[in-house]
């Protein structure tokens, strides 16, 4: 049997602030007419800290000294000097990992072994991947002398925070441009973190700006006329209003999305391994992944053996404390959150699907929701349509390769999907025909700064990651 380890990771490694204000031109600074807002420990409703909701007249000031640092500063720093800056960062990043993931696993309620084997190498990763690129980058194949574009306006969601922040940043630096970042308002700290860490690698003043807020800084930020560049990931609908804001303007605009992805598996696949795929592909930070496998879409003559593996294994994963390391499924980030994938689940059964999750006892306080399976799902459900963003699977059949690219593909959205079969052959023909900006063959959820990532359709365009995503940052 399994041993539990004793003791969960200790908070007691990071150092909460009471009271945070913003990161602008290298300086904490206060908001004079800024309200203040509280962010909360999803597992237990505690308060951690106090941030500040930042106004149009800050979000003008971060915007002019990112201008400033930028045409001073920056962009004319030779590529090898700005290396330097992005391989400092990287380090930092690396010794402090373990007081980074605890704070992220606090303000987010993932668990601690994906914010600690997870998030933070893939942080970590992304900047020493850049910090590489930012000498080469007349190699890249965008011609003799590609250049950066100015002020970066980049706008980040609350499931993984310091990784969009890493995705967004690491870049945008590494091709000569300056930064103004705005975190999601349930999950500021690690953004307020990393504003700490600019200052310990000695980044001059402006270069980064962190400024906090809701919808009405983010609306701000990108529609200020000092910006050249938008860098959103969040909702589609948020995503459509700003492609709305910015259009006509001479800012260039990429989008990260929602997704509704589809996780197909033919009946000649090894069922243990797609059965952990399957549990990785949706319960994996509590299913709150833009690229979840919410869609499980099943070959018919393997569906009874596959969900009673899959049954017996999710009776296995434990909920709970965030920051215990046997912990499979954590805090839901927030009670909206909870309310709307409750909202959705109980239209799944008002549908006519069948509901099943494993016996799972709930903590008093916080917010939660066990990991749940629905049967019977037909394509017209809205939970086989709309993106639920937490722990739910909806459980669908195919008889013919055919039908499950018919089904996979009958989404608006376009971010990814997997496959799981032994013969290549089928793989390959059958991620030819998916239309989603990632496919992944008897895996899910494969990350790698080296690869771009992004979606089709709903799900966005313009791709992060690898020599694609430089793209987006330079006038080539
Ligand atoms: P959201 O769109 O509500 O918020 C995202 C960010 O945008 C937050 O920082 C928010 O404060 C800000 N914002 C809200 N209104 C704004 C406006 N009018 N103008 C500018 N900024 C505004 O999304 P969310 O609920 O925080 O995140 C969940 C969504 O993000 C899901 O749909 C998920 O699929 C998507 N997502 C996509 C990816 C990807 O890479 N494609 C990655 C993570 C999350």
């Amino acid at each position: 049997m399994f041993e539990y380890a004793p003791a969960p990771e200790s908070r007691d490694v990071v150092d909460i602030r009471p009271s945070y204000g913003l990161f602008v031109n290298g300086e904490w600074v206060d908001s004079p007419g800024g309200e203040r807002e509280k962010t909360v420990n999803p597992a237990s409703e505690e308060v951690l800290a106090e941030f500040t909701m930042a106004t149009d007249a800050d979000v003008d000031r971060a915007v002019t000294a990112a201008r400033a640092a930028y045409d001073t500063v920056w962009s004319r720093m030779p590529g090898r000097e700005r290396a330097k800056y992005l391989f400092r960062i990287a380090r930092i990043i690396q010794e402090r990992a373990r007081e980074l993931a605890v704070l992220e696993s606090l303000d987010n309620g993932k668990p601690i072994r994906e914010s600690r084997d997870v998030d933070l190498p893939l942080v970590a990763a992304h900047f020493f991947y850049h910090a590489g690129w930012a000498d080469k980058l007349e190699y890249a194949g965008f011609g003799p002398a590609p250049r950066p574009l100015g002020v970066a306006a980049q706008v980040i969601p609350w499931n993984f925070p310091l990784l969009m922040l890493a995705w967004k940043i690491a870049p945008a630096l590494a091709c000569g441009n300056t930064v103004v970042l705005k975190p999601a308002e349930t999950t500021p700290l690690t953004a307020l973190a990393f504003a700490e860490i600019c200052r310990q690698a000695d980044l001059p003043p402006g270069v980064v700006n962190i400024v906090t807020g809701a919808g009405a800084t983010g609306r701000a930020l990108v529609e200020h006329p000092g910006v050249r560049k938008v860098a959103f990931t969040g909702s589609t609908e948020v995503g459509r209003q700003i492609a709305r804001s910015v259009a006509g303007t001479r800012k260039k605009l990429t989008l990260e999305l929602g997704g509704k992805a589809a996780n197909i598996v033919y009946e000649d696949a090894a069922l243990d391994q797609a059965v952990e795929g399957i549990v990785n592909g949706i319960f994996f930070n509590q299913g709150h992944v833009c690229c979840a496998g919410s869609r499980l879409l099943v070959q018919e003559s393997i569906e009874g053996e596959l969900l009673d593996a899959l049954k017996r294994r999710l009776a296995t994963l434990r909920l709970g404390d965030p920051l215990d390391k046997n912990t499979d499924i954590g805090a839901i980030n927030s009670a909206a959150q909870l309310a709307k994938i409750r909202e959705l689940s109980e239209a799944g059964e008002q549908e006519g699907a069948e509901r099943w999750s494993p016996s799972c006892p709930i903590p008093d306080k916080g917010y939660w929701f066990p990991p749940t399976l629905f049967t019977g799902v037909a394509q017209s459900h809205r939970i086989a349509r709309e993106e639920i963003f937490g722990p739910v699977l909806s459980v669908l059949t195919f008889r013919t390769p055919a039908e499950a690219v018919e089904k996979a593909n009958n989404t608006p959205f376009g971010l990814s999907a997997g496959v799981w079969t032994e013969k290549g052959s089928r793989i390959l023909w059958t991620a030819d025909r998916l239309r989603a900006g990632v496919v992944w063959a008897n895996t899910f959820n494969r990350f790698d700064p080296t690869s771009p990532f992004g979606g089709y359709r709903e799900s966005g365009y313009g791709r992060e990651g690898g020599r694609h995503g430089l793209e987006a940052y330079l006038d080539v």
